[in-house]
């Protein structure tokens, strides 16, 4: 049996449960360089994010996959304290996202490099990257990553984007986590998927985030054909109509087994008063899930909504 990598430890794949892919706790936008742990406190954080989790506890979410990167509010002593709290499984991510949110040593270390400081988060626990940014220091928090969590600018990718590709490849290969990397952009897509390629990563392991934000349709088809996950995060009220064609689309096609369902929703903004503008992540749940099954029968929502998310993030 396949097991998934939490912020509590490793559970059974089949525990995960009812699962949003795709959310965020915390996030600081504030770039790599004035980044720090000064900026907020851990206990507001906890405070004001806890009964969003509850509610979606209460609604029968068991698994949360926490996509925040590091440089930008990934604080796996907060989320290890809302996953006791709200009773809720909580992954987080290794990983670099992309400019202004790259560290220095983004553009010195190869991807070799990358890959053994990321295959470290998973084995033995993520590190402060701020401290290593700062310092040169590892210092290690209790907690271990359970994916890869990387992004592609948009258009032609720009060479720190392309070994972080190749170091998030070669991390998955050494560990078996997920790779879920953000792009929004069809030749982000598609510069993501020719990278990959040539890495030979085996096409399970990618999800490709935010491919609903993507109009064309023969990007979705190449994406899915491959055989990657396609990650349809951006749902909420407004976006409801367009993910459902979306969907309507992928199960026309055959691809019901390759298809992920989240909010990109939340977060505690740090730097704002209370976290301010926080999106809870309720909405799937009450709201979309319904409509899932009045049109296509509960087999299906299990599948999108159980199923999916624990094969993608199952460590391989
Ligand atoms: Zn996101």
């Amino acid at each position: 049996m396949g097991k998934i990598r939490t912020v509590l430890g490793d559970i059974h794949t089949s525990s995960l449960g009812l699962t949003l892919p795709h959310e965020h706790v915390m996030c600081d936008f504030i770039g790599a360089k004035s980044v720090d742990r000064g900026r907020y406190d851990r206990r507001e954080v906890v405070r004001t994010m806890l009964p969003y989790l509850l509610e979606i506890r209460q609604l029968g979410v068991t698994g949360f996959v926490d996509c925040t990167p590091a440089f930008i509010g990934r604080d796996p002593i907060v989320l290890a304290e809302l996953s006791r709290a709200a009773g809720i499984h909580i992954l987080t991510n290794t990983g670099l996202y992309k400019e202004p949110y790259l560290p220095e040593y983004a553009y010195k270390c190869s991807a070799d490099e990358l890959a053994a400081m990321w295959v470290a988060e998973i084995e033995e626990g993520v590190e402060d990257e701020i401290v290593r940014a700062r310092t040169g220091r590892v210092e290690r928090f209790p907690v271990k990553a359970g994916f890869v969590k990387i992004a592609v600018n948009h258009g032609p990718i720009e060479p720190v984007q392309e070994k972080i590709v190749r170091a998030a490849v070669r991390c998955s290969q050494l560990t078996g986590a997920a790779v879920v990397c953000h792009t929004g952009h069809p030749v982000a897509v598609l510069e993501l998927l020719r990278v990959v390629k040539e890495e030979r990563l085996e096409p399970d392991r990618l999800v490709v985030a935010h491919l609903d934000a993507v109009d064309d349709r023969s990007v979705h088809v190449e994406v899915l054909e491959w055989g990657a996950w396609a990650s349809y995060d951006g749902i909420s009220e407004s976006t409801t109509e367009r993910t459902l064609k979306l969907l309507e689309l992928a199960l026309a096609e055959g691809f019901e087994e390759r298809v992920l369902l989240s909010q990109d929703a939340g977060w505690y903004n740090v730097g704002e008063p209370g976290g301010s503008r926080i999106r809870g992540y309720s909405y799937l749940v009450r709201d979309f899930v319904p409509l899932i099954k009045e049109r296509w029968g509960e087999s299906l929502a299990e599948k999108l909504l159980i199923r999916n998310p624990a094969r993608a993030f199952e460590m391989k």
